[in-house]
């Protein structure tokens, strides 16, 4: 098998209890993750499609990278889990998430390049894979259990008496890992629409609702661990590779710029620990840094307390904004954490709810009846009693469960609420992430796909970055001038077009072809790199970074070295762009079969209604020069976004009448079969 890849993948169906492989290779063309997840679910089910995400036929598929268990930065610990899910609306799209942590690694340790997951048990079960062992096991004692129970529970079960920091045997071999599991809890097993898989402390793959499809399919978890090794191509190049990245790494011990160290910078300083927000004000509580396998960010951090351990980013911004010493906020990412809710759609539930119950609309004895304390709103009690009735789907948790826009939808308000913004769902049911009115690349890009893209490779440099030090009183460490000619001449094979990244409303802006091209090369860059390759998005692509004495990041090179060193192959970035292109094709097909259409293509209508209010900080190119500016009062034009839809179908050579890929488009990138399907 080629290098980096274990070569087989696991094919498990849990009607027939069954237990066969798939050969990579050949699927190998699709680089890995995501591409070769969306190439087999084609293969399996596109002919049956329509059908729902809690149809026993959809198939979950939990898939490693090339570069997965291997010494590559922010490149050897995410994982990518695919299929139809039930978080989606009005349809529940064929989509994906993704989550750190060392599953993918011991994946491939264990020989195994991923994990499609089909069918549905009568009876609770979970996955126990140890190198090539694999067996269905009984998980009734598990059921009901919370992501941390059930995850000391197995590797009890899989290694009997292990001794942390000692050898333990394993199948013929020793090791001193414990085994990687990825699970759901109570909102899984309840079927909760937007229920997470959470792998360890506080990795999670939250969006699109996987939880609950383990849930319908009573599997309680999948557990790995093997006693392997990747095969590297070119471990000279890969040395060499990772020695010259240490340029662009934060040196804790002597920082290039202690100015940098602000923990407002956390997002772009790429400074370890900064993912945690709920540890951020003096005193702090002590802690070390943790990372996923290989990473040299380490945005996670490990607390004395031992509270709140390794959740990043929305898990800690969620529990931020709630009330409560900071015990009480590590206390409810645990709960988060431990019922598998997602940390996104969550503080969304609780934000609507309470702007429902300040109208007076929803309350004990209201139109919509309430169960929950609503004058505690914000406290313990309150957010403690809402997570346990959605994951446990009692009360108004049952309707709440459903997601956002279908229990808008039950209660009559959908149209009102989304209209006005009440209800800020822009984009397929899923809340907003940026403002979608101003942070385009992101809402177009999501608009254009299934779910919240959550692709932070603009957004870190040219609106954290320049917004947070502008704040602090410090000049951004490039003018928006320089910053966008560098960001633009690294865009392979786009570059050297800085209105790319013009955010303005003039003809260079954000209704123009140049737009077109910046959002294209988002899609493929994030369906190859991202998604397949499973670089993660915290880190990749980096254009820009204080902490390299040019302040210039490795993108485009680093990708390539690092995935031509492991690989052996000799790819340029535009040939892997190429493949994204190609992947980004093959999802659209799959949308087209379960009903996509161009008039479905639009947001809802408080982002072409209701101006902004908040400053946000953008590049704007305006009356022959760049600058930085707040954005305040945009609202996106209904028109010129539908004729922004057309530039971008044609550009992608799809039909713009309907917005399907065109035959001669499938046909050239080797999707003949795709086009037939179509
Ligand atoms: S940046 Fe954070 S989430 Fe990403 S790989 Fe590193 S530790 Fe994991």
């Amino acid at each position: 098998m080629a290098p980096g890849y274990a070569g087989k993948i696991l094919r498990i169906d849990l009607t027939k209890k069954s237990i066969s492989t798939i050969d990579t290779e050949k699927y190998e063309e699709f680089g890995g993750g995501h591409g070769i997840a969306s190439a087999i679910f084609w293969d399996l089910v596109a002919d049956q499609l329509p059908f729902d995400a809690f149809d026993p036929r959809n198939p979950i598929i939990i898939m490693a990278g090339p570069l997965s268990g291997v010494l590559v930065p922010a490149g050897g610990g995410r994982c990518e889990v695919q299929g139809l899910g039930p978080q989606g609306y009005p349809i529940e799209w064929y989509t994906r998430s993704n989550f750190g942590g060392r599953f993918s690694a011991q994946l491939k340790y264990a020989g195994w390049d991923g994990v499609v997951i089909e069918g549905a048990s009568r009876d609770p079960v979970w996955v126990n894979i140890v190198n090539d062992h694999v067996t269905i096991e009984n998980a009734k004692m598990l059921w009901g259990l919370d992501v941390i129970e059930t995850q000391e529970e197995i590797a009890r079960r899989v290694i009997p008496n292990f001794k942390f920091g000692e050898w333990a045997l394993l199948d013929d071999n020793y090791t001193t890992q414990v085994p990687a599991m990825l699970c759901t809890g109570p909102a899984g097993e309840n079927m909760v629409r937007f229920a997470s898989l959470v792998h360890g402390a506080g990795s999670g793959a939250g969006q699109g609702g996987f939880g609950a499809v383990f849930g319908s399919k009573k599997l309680k978890a999948v557990s790995v661990i093997g006693t392997g090794a990747v095969t590297i191509a070119d471990p000279k190049a890969l040395v060499e590779a990772r020695l010259w990245y240490r340029r662009f790494q934060w040196n804790p011990d002597n920082p290039r710029d202690p100015e940098m160290m602000k923990p407002g910078f956390g997002l772009f300083n790429f400074a370890p620990g900064g993912g945690n927000v709920t540890n951020r004000s003096i005193p702090l509580e002590p802690a070390r840094f943790a990372a996923c396998a290989s990473c040299t960010k380490a945005c996670r951090q490990k607390l004395a307390g031992g509270i709140g351990n390794e959740s990043t980013c929305a898990d800690t911004i969620f529990a931020a904004a709630l009330q409560g010493t900071r015990k009480d906020k590590e206390k409810a990412t645990d709960l988060l954490q431990g019922y598998s809710l997602n940390a996104f759609h969550m503080p969304g539930i609780m934000s609507y709810i309470n702007a429902l119950y300040k109208q007076g609309l929803l309350g004990p004895g209201k139109k919509i009846d309430c169960d929950l304390p609503m004058h505690l709103a914000g406290k313990p009690e309150f957010y403690q009693a809402v997570m346990r009735k959605v994951a446990m789907r009692e009360g108004i948790g049952d309707i709440l469960a459903n997601g956002l826009p279908r229990a808008a939808e039950a209660w009559g308000r959908y149209q009102e609420d989304t209209s006005s913004g009440l209800l800020n769902v822009p984009y397929w049911g899923y809340t907003e992430h940026y403002d979608a009115r101003l942070q385009v690349e992101w809402s177009y890009a999501t608009l254009l796909g299934d779910r919240d893209i959550n692709g932070h490779g603009f957004n870190h440099p040219i609106h954290w970055m320049p917004e947070s030090m502008i704040r602090a009183k410090m000049d951004p460490y490039w003018p928006a001038d320089k910053m966008v000619e560098i960001i633009s001449s690294k865009m392979i094979p786009y570059a050297g077009d800085p209105f790319m990244l013009d955010y303005s409303e003039g003809p260079t802006g954000i209704y123009s072809e140049h737009k077109v091209k910046q959002v294209a090369w988002y899609r493929h860059y994030n369906s190859f790199f991202l998604d397949s390759v499973l670089f993660c998005d915290w880190m990749w692509p980096l254009f820009i970074t204080p902490t390299s004495p040019d302040k210039l990041g490795p993108t485009p090179e680093g990708e390539v070295r690092f995935f031509n060193a492991v690989t052996g192959k000799k790819a340029t970035f535009a040939d892997l762009m190429e493949i994204g292109r190609k992947i980004w094709n093959l999802d659209r097909a799959i949308w087209v079969l379960q009903g996509r259409h161009r008039n479905m293509e639009v947001f809802a209508n408080y982002v072409y209604n209701v101006p902004t209010k908040a400053p946000y900080t953008l590049p704007i190119y305006e009356k022959g020069k760049w600058s930085f500016s707040t954005n305040v009062g945009r609202t996106l034009d209904r028109e010129k976004f539908e004729q922004w839809k057309t530039k971008f179908y044609e550009f992608e050579g799809w039909n713009p009448t309907n917005g399907w890929p065109k035959r001669g488009t499938l046909e050239s990138l080797g999707l003949k079969k795709v086009a037939d399907t179509l």
